[in-house]
């Protein structure tokens, strides 16, 4: 079990969905380069080992909290959590997310609703909870995790790609919005990543993503964390409103 922090200097983050994948990758680095990470999953038990193994692996100081990002009470209650433990964040990373396919005359309502429910309306939920722990932050920086297909869709992706897009209008606003308070708001485009999000990609379909891409593989998680830390950094501290894509060129 990881434990409460003991108050420091480091950098506080909540980096939502890193139970596995891309989350597990920016928590490990953003606990590797001097933040004190949040990690958050669905669940409770998932949550508190994988803040447990991240603290084991870098070194670094860990804590969870855990509940369904497409309710509101719950996020809510996650950001009072961090409040009482933390007092402030200053880097947040909104990863958590689904993923299904199908074409559009075939899609079950609720399939299509729940899309929406977790991925477009639980990174609004989340940005919105968040915005008093951010104001209390020093530099506050936010990253969102929109897709490739947020930005070129593709067929059997559309309601997929339709709440992805909905993620990069939210962080355009946002970066607008908030700028003139001082909290920077970016979002990453991941391509291919091989996650367990990937594993319903077929072996004919990978070898045609590597075949498109004009740096020639599959993405890793740790592709995208580097991504991510660099835009929560001092160094992207004039770089607000992108999206950022990390798909070795596919979408060009
Ligand atoms: P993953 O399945 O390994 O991770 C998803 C994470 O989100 C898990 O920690 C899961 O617990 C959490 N999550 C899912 N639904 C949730 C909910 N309702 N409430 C709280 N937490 C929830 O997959 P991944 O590939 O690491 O995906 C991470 C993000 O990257 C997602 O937003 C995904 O859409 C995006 N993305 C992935 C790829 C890819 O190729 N893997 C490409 C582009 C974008």
């Amino acid at each position: 079990m990881a434990s409460a922090l003991p108050p420091s200097e480091a950098r506080v983050a909540l980096v939502t969905g890193s139970t596995s994948g891309i989350g597990r990758a920016v928590a490990a680095r953003l606990a590797a380069t001097g933040h004190d990470v949040v990690l958050h999953g669905r669940d409770q038990e998932r949550a508190a080992k994988a803040a447990a193994e991240v603290a084991a692996e870098t070194g670094g100081l860990t804590d969870s909290v855990h509940g369904d990002v497409a309710d509101y009470g719950v996020v809510s209650a996650m950001m009072r959590q961090i409040y009482q433990r933390h007092g402030r964040l200053d880097s947040l990373v909104i990863n958590a997310g689904i993923h299904a396919a199908g074409l559009l005359g075939m899609m079950r309502h609720d399939t299509v609703s729940r899309l929406f429910e977790v991925n477009a309306m639980g990174a609004t939920h989340t940005l919105q909870a968040s915005l008093r722990l951010l104001r209390r932050g020093t530099g506050p920086a936010v990253v969102l995790v929109s897709s490739i297909m947020g930005r070129a869709g593709g067929p059997g992706q559309a309601v997929y790609s339709a709440t992805k897009a909905s993620v990069i209008g939210l962080t355009l606003a946002a970066a607008k919005e908030l700028g003139p308070t001082g909290i920077r708001v970016n979002a990453v485009a991941p391509g291919y990543i091989q996650t367990d999000m990937l594993s319903t990609l077929g072996e004919q379909a990978r070898t045609a993503t590597v075949a498109a891409t004009p740096l020639g593989r599959l993405g890793r998680p740790d592709d995208v964390a580097r991504a991510t830390a660099f835009l929560l950094s001092p160094d992207a501290d004039f770089v607000t409103g992108q999206v950022i894509g990390v798909d070795g060129g596919l979408v060009l």
